[in-house]
């Protein structure tokens, strides 16, 4: 028996990555009957990764699920440690001097490709980095994007779609509120975009977004939603798809849609065209995105099974703007092992593994980087907390750590010029940017900057 959890020794874990599955992760370990201290790390000065830089900012209710992680932030045995890039100030190897136990929660940060010619021209982006930066992430800050196009596209029908298209289609006075970078909100307010198109390779019965976030779409101030009836025509399997009970949320997906195109349309001064049945082959242009071409495409499979397959029937749609948003994969860190294929760590049940499946003792993760990224917010709890009670099921048999100390932790990454950022220290922050958001009547004025960041620390 190891002597590791108890009140002489408390059991030391690293959580990496301080999103929902991070917080979730710490809240578990904090409430379980085993004495634990737990460090939360971030590579940022501040916590909270997709709830700050992912989740709309027209989206307040959502974000204030920080409040619950605040709560863990709270309880004795729990340290942020900010501003710590874990790969890079600090190894793996390293943290597992310091702690018995190191749980990533490093989510999925980068997106999946179309693989098609012209992908990577100039004005076609990932939905990934308009959102990082209409959020204020600092890595994406001085992003540009040209909004002096007139149609931009919108590739993949899930809910991150669903946010860039509505980003795209509202008005300044419908974001100015929010906690929306004030870059993006300037630039967002001169943007000359007219015509944006959401498109799907499936069909409606099979879209990922969800009945909230479609409909917000229909109640945008100044963009009206279009629909073609003929895209609603389900075939024979889409019609038993939406019989079964298990997919109510597709048929309130094709309800919301069907009131759309049933509905008259207003006059506004944008439009968003919500398109399906159609996959981009190819993005053409000189020296930027001018157009796209699309494939028309019909469903094969069974019902629950039914995939999109071209017909060959292609035509071109004029367009400057181009995001694809059409899912994220995961980032490999060294000392973890990493499955290519799904882009996501090696494990079972949260506990990490080599690639013969063993464990890799003391090594486990959650939340996108575990599942792969899929759910809501709220979905990364039950996920953290499976996670965690096979951490403490293995406490017996986990190599205590050879140094548990935070102090010596701080002590190294002091000696590395890295100046990490408590919890005491975001408190600051996040205050100096409540104060700047308040002047313009908004929740907050992120700052952008790490530097900018630290500068109020000072
Ligand atoms: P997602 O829900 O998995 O949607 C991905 C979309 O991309 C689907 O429409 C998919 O179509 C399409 N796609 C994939 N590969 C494609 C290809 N090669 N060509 C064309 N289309 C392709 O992913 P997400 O939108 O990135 O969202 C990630 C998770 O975050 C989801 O669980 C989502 O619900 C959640 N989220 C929630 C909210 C919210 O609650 N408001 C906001 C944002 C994100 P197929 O269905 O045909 O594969």
């Amino acid at each position: 028996m190891s002597e590791i959890g108890t009140e002489a020794r408390p059991l030391r874990v690293a959580v990496v990555g301080s999103g929902p599955s991070g917080f979730y992760a710490a809240d578990a370990l904090l409430k379980s009957k085993t004495e634990v201290h737990v460090n939360l790390f971030d590579r940022l000065p501040c916590p909270f990764g997709l709830v700050r830089f992912g989740v709309a900012p027209d989206h307040p209710k959502i974000k204030s699920v920080t409040r619950v992680y605040e709560k863990t932030a709270a309880r004795p045995g729990f340290s942020f440690l900010g501003n710590v890039n874990v790969g890079r100030d600090i190894s793996v190897e390293e943290l597992r001097e310091f702690h018995d136990a190191v749980i990533f929660t490093v989510g999925a940060e980068t997106d999946r490709r179309l693989n098609i010619p012209g992908e990577d021209l100039a004005g076609s982006h990932t939905a990934t980095e308009f959102v990082a930066w209409y959020n204020g992430h600092p890595d994406y800050r001085d992003r540009n994007f040209d909004l002096s196009q007139r149609v931009a596209v919108v590739i993949g029908q899930g809910n991150v779609a669903a946010d860039v298209a509505r980003i795209l289609g509202k008005t300044v006075d419908e974001l100015k509120n929010t906690d929306i970078a004030a870059g993006a909100l300037q630039a967002l307010a001169e943007s000359q975009v007219e015509e944006v198109y959401m498109i799907g390779r499936r069909g409606p019965a099979q879209a990922a977004f969800t009945e909230p976030e479609i409909k917000e779409l229909g109640e945008m101030a100044d963009c009206e939603i279009d629909i073609l009836d003929a895209d609603l025509d389900l075939n024979p399997a889409s019609a038993a798809e939406l019989e079964d009970s298990a997919n109510s949320r597709n048929l309130a997906n094709v309800n919301v849609l069907r009131s759309y195109a049933a509905r008259s349309r207003r006059e506004t001064r944008r439009s968003l065209r919500v398109r399906f049945f159609q996959s981009p082959v190819e993005l053409g242009g000189d020296s930027r995105v001018e157009r796209m071409v699309l494939e028309t495409n019909e469903l094969i499979g069974d019902p629950g099974a039914q995939k999109a397959r071209g017909t060959g029937t292609r035509e071109t749609l004029a367009c400057g703007l181009v995001f694809r948003s059409v899912g994220y994969g995961g980032v490999a860190i060294p000392g973890v092992p990493f499955d290519e294929g799904r882009g996501v760590f090696r494990n079972e049940a949260g506990r990490v593994t080599d690639t013969s499946g063993d464990p890799v003792a003391g090594l486990y993760c959650s939340g996108w980087i575990k599942r792969g990224p899929s759910g809501v917010i709220g979905t990364n709890r039950p996920d953290s907390v499976e996670t965690v009670g096979n951490l403490l099921a293995d406490l017996p048999r986990l190599q205590p750590c050879p140094t548990p100390s935070t102090d010596s932790v701080l002590d190294l990454l002091c000696k590395r010029n890295v100046r990490a950022v408590s919890y005491a220290d975001w408190r600051k922050i996040d205050a100096a940017e409540v104060e700047r958001g308040s002047a313009a009547g908004k929740p907050r004025e992120k700052f952008t900057s790490v530097a900018e960041m630290l500068a109020v620390l000072t």
